[in-house]
């Protein structure tokens, strides 16, 4: 305990926040109602169906994948944890490329793993030779990827997972948690016979971070794994049934997803125009660096105008980076107004 340091992301009062990567929407008013009415007739008095049979079915005919191969838990965090508690564990290793999403790292110590970090390129790509050495080095159990990666926004090329399924000693993950915003999905390459596994969220795209509610596609064989360890009646009936009524809004939701995809590509136009890097982005957010100003600086500066983004700049390689979540119209340009007044 003494080694680690916990997961911090602040979480301040202001008109425009951009710092967590959630929906700037409300789920559709027709979930809401629909939610509602099936919430009022849940018998309270009973467990929830502990294999969340219904959410799965409705998952798994999103993907086109059976029942036994979709696990759900309370956010993608938990299905992350889940999948180390099985996997992980003293005496094991567990690979991260850097920079990623922490907590990967953060949840493999918590279960007494030794956490090897790869490092990424200048340009934040993976570095295949890197790759190679740190695979044969740790023979590591379970292997992270981020696609697209948080916080650096980079999808992976298919190339790449390609590359790490045939080179992986044990388990490959994909966290796809901002992967509807993405040009690729490695979904597809998910197969009994692949040590893949993809996770997804209902917290971004479906605009359900309040409920915690996250998902893996893999192998059937490890999803029955992952049930024995796992906790009984995980699942509550409530967020069953939200996510299960949010699948019934693909169209809404991919329509918003092309939404916050041409604001993405909107303001990393109007930020490259400032003195400021921008890195290409296939998420729902975009990782920047003011070429004239320091990093944390600009961070005060925006939140001195009402304008909360995620302030990285402290965070091993990524001195003076900023990220900021994509968010309505009117959030955009209040956060690129503010932007364009700190950095000129
Ligand atoms: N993976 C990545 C890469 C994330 O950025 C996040 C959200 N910060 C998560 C997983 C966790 O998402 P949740 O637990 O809300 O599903």
């Amino acid at each position: 305990m003494r080694a680690l340091e916990g997961y911090h992301s602040p979480q301040v009062s202001v008109g425009v926040r951009l710092n967590t990567n959630e929906s700037p929407f409300p789920p559709p008013a027709a979930w809401r109602d629909a939610y509602a009415a099936e919430v009022s007739r849940v018998e309270w008095q009973r467990y929830p169906d502990r294999m969340a049979t219904r959410l799965r079915d409705g998952i798994a005919a999103l993907h086109g994948v059976r029942r036994e191969q979709v696990f759900a838990a309370n956010g993608s965090n938990e299905v992350l944890q889940t999948l180390l508690l099985t996997f992980a564990g003293a005496g094991r290793t567990v690979a991260t490329f850097e920079p990623s999403y922490q907590l990967h790292g953060q949840i493999a110590r918590v279960t007494g793993a030794t956490v090897v970090e790869g490092e990424r390129a200048a340009d934040f790509s993976l570095d295949l030779a890197e790759v190679s050495r740190v695979l044969s080095t740790a023979q590591p159990v379970v292997t992270f990827l981020c696609s697209p990666n948080n916080p650096t926004g980079l999808v992976e090329p298919e190339a790449n997972v390609r590359r790490l399924l045939a080179e992986v000693p044990g388990l490959l993950v994909v966290d796809e948690a901002y992967g509807q915003f993405a040009p690729w999905s490695a979904l597809g390459l998910v197969d009994d016979e692949v040590p893949l596994v993809v996770t997804r969220t209902f917290s971004k795209t479906w605009s359900l971070a309040a409920a915690r509610l996250g998902y893996l596609v893999g192998p059937q064989w490890l999803v029955a794994e992952l049930e024995k360890v796992v906790l009984p009646y995980h699942l509550d009936t409530a967020k069953q049934i939200a996510g299960r009524l949010a699948l019934a809004h693909v169209d809404e939701m991919e329509a918003r997803v092309r939404h916050i995809v041409s604001e993405r590509e909107r303001i990393s136009t109007a930020m490259g125009r400032l003195a400021i890097d921008v890195f290409p982005s296939g998420a729902n957010f975009v990782l920047f660096r003011p070429r004239s100003h320091g990093g944390s600086e600009v961070w005060k500066g925006l939140l001195a105008r009402d304008v909360l983004v995620r302030d990285c700049s402290g965070w091993p390689r990524l001195a003076d980076c900023l990220r900021v979540t994509v968010g309505t119209p009117a959030e955009n340009d209040a956060f690129l107004g503010a932007l364009e007044e700190v950095v000129s």
